[in-house]
């Protein structure tokens, strides 16, 4: 589902953010990726849905190589995807019903269907009473709601999210993880980047613990471990 092999990537003018990068993560999986800001978390993430591209190695997502994708099979390859990120990135010019609705119709999603599906997963992250409302009258929690629907609402094999609970206090955080692992029961591939270890660990899920655009080895972690 996510294969990184040897993955190395600069930014334009920065040190190198990530260094020979090797992981693996199956389908129907849920991992955290763990690390302090800086550590090249966001940087793994945007390989993943093509924002970035590496400088070496190879980056394969559902047995595509990303890397050597052009700009054409760029849609097909996010569609499959569905991103989350700690600032929610929604629209705040429409309603919490458009936000979602506006991902299916950018996927060409039978339009006849549009409003049952978009109504079915906004019931999901318990929403539905609050769809016709603009998202700037709701919660950080409940705006992160509407985000994961947004990243759901296609039914991607693969969910990936970025800092989901920076915003949020310690309850809403939990209801927020309680969401990802519902949806990694149902089978999808779940990748969580966050610095909250105390959290990841509440979970149970496997770690790919980062430090300094690193992975670390068991040994290194046991000899020097991350810390709150
Ligand atoms: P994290 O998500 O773990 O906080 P990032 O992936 O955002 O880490 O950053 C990894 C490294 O890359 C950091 O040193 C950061 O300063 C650098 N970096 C991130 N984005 C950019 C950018 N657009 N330009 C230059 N350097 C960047
Ligand atoms: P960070 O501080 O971790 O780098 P940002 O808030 O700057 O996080 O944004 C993360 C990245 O996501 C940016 O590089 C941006 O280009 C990208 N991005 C923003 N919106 C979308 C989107 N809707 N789909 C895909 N990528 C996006």
């Amino acid at each position: 589902m996510i294969r990184f092999h040897n993955v190395s990537m600069r930014y334009p003018g920065g040190r190198e953010a990530l260094h020979q990068l090797t992981f693996h993560a199956a389908p129907g999986t849920f991992h955290f990726l763990i690390g302090h800001s800086g550590a090249g978390k966001s940087t793994v993430l945007k390989l993943i849905y093509r924002a970035e591209q590496p400088a070496e190695g190879t980056v394969v997502i559902n047995g595509r190589n990303v890397e050597r994708m052009n700009r054409a099979q760029l849609p097909a390859l996010r569609r499959d995807i569905g991103v989350v990120f700690q600032d929610y990135k929604l629209l705040y010019d429409r309603s919490v019903f458009d936000n979602v609705a506006l991902a299916l119709e950018i996927s060409r999603f039978d339009p006849s269907k549009i409003e049952g599906q978009t109504t079915r997963i906004l019931d999901y992250v318990g929403l539905k009473e609050r769809m016709y409302e603009n998202p700037i009258a709701l919660s950080g929690g409940e705006q992160q709601r509407v985000a994961i629907a947004r990243a759901i609402v296609n039914r991607p094999a693969l969910v990936i999210a970025d800092e989901p609970t920076g915003n949020l206090d310690r309850d809403m955080a939990r209801r927020i993880l309680a969401l990802f692992d519902a949806l990694h029961r149902q089978g999808t591939t779940v990748l969580v980047a966050t610095h909250d270890l105390s959290l990841a660990r509440e979970l149970g899920h496997p770690c790919f613990p980062l430090r300094d655009g690193r992975l670390l080895t068991p040994e290194e972690l046991r000899e020097n471990p991350l810390e709150e």
